[in-house]
């Protein structure tokens, strides 16, 4: 029945959540226990993606130079954050990586690249780029570029690309404290261009950069609306000199249960530990696993993350096996 259910993938499952808004704020306040909420995610996580795990790879193919401020992300204009800036590297680098990532057992190939969003060329250079991971290697790409009009996205969609990444981040009302370059609209309209190119949708949030749990509710159910199919959760992991005011500390316990309102909230999208599980979620990584059905290996953009051999460890711990 999962690999029924994984095909249907696209077809954006009209599916109802199976938890309120309301509900969901009475649980991440703590209201309601843990554990029946969280089986209930667990046997629907189980339901549509059985015990599969998929794991992604990134690959910072451009880092730093961006002229937007969000206030979370190391590479923000005037960060001072020590990282190291270059611009977006070679095509035959960027492919020799796919390779390495191939070989390691990715299931997904991400390409990230700092920025506004790609310039007309730029966006014909990754088009091909595309093209040839896919045809080359067999090996799934999601593009992570920043913001898109409608032709740019129609450029890509017709490169075969099926996933491309741009995060909500938190809720419309609490984005204005996180940015002031772009706003949530922005971001909206850069999903609804690739909706309507046909490229599936991923898009996800991060928690603790001081947002309500009304803001947390907020985003969870605003991925739903826009049939977002997979939803990267990250926890905040503060990088020198950040402009986040009121970062939270948060729990794991809290953390897992936001992953279980998110999976309630988007029963049938692929939902992946993405920045921060190893430091936010630490012991309960394993029963995030259960909720969650994919995770990021090898790092986040510029923060070390667990490698391989650790990333399959905790999947088995999970009673979990990765998808190949
Ligand atoms: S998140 Fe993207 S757009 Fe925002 S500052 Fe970082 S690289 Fe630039």
């Amino acid at each position: 029945m999962p690999s029924e259910l994984l095909s249907q993938e696209k077809k954006f499952s009209e599916i109802a959540p199976l938890i309120t808004p309301e509900r969901a704020r009475l649980y991440l306040e703590g209201q309601l226990p843990l554990y029946p909420l969280f089986a209930l995610a667990a046997e629907t996580r189980e339901r549509f993606f059985g015990k599969k795990v998929r794991i992604h790879i990134l690959d910072n193919i451009q880092n730093g130079h961006c002229p937007e401020d969000c206030g979370y992300c190391a590479q923000r204009r005037g960060a001072a954050s020590g990282i190291i800036s270059y611009p977006m590297k070679s095509d035959e680098e960027i492919f020799a990586e796919a390779m390495h990532a191939k070989k390691a057992g990715a299931y997904r190939f991400c390409l990230v690249s700092s920025g506004t969003g790609p310039s007309p060329k730029t966006t014909e250079r990754l088009a091909s780029l595309i093209r040839r991971i896919q045809g080359e290697l067999g090996l799934r790409v999601c593009l992570s570029a920043g913001l898109l009009d409608e032709k740019k996205a129609k450029i890509l969609a017709s490169a075969g690309l099926d996933r491309y990444n741009h995060n909500l981040n938190t809720a419309e009302k609490y984005y204005p404290a996180i940015c002031s370059t772009h706003s949530y609209a922005d971001r909206v309209a850069t999903l609804q261009a690739l909706s309507q190119a046909g490229v599936g949708l991923c898009s996800g949030l991060i928690v603790g950069l001081g947002e309500s749990i009304d803001h947390i509710v907020e985003v969870a159910f605003a991925l739903k609306a826009l049939r977002v199919i997979s939803i990267p959760v990250n926890f905040f992991l503060p990088t020198p000199n950040h402009a986040i005011q009121n970062a939270q500390t948060l729990t794991p316990e809290f953390c897992l249960r936001v992953l279980v309102v998110v999976r309630l909230a988007n029963p049938d999208s692929e939902l992946r530990l993405a920045a921060g599980r190893e430091v936010h979620l630490r012991s309960l990584q394993a029963m995030a696993l259960m909720v969650a059905n994919s995770l990021f290996a090898e790092g986040y953009l510029n923060t070390p993350g667990d490698g391989f051999a650790t990333t399959l460890a905790l999947i088995r711990d999970a009673g979990m096996e990765a998808e190949l």
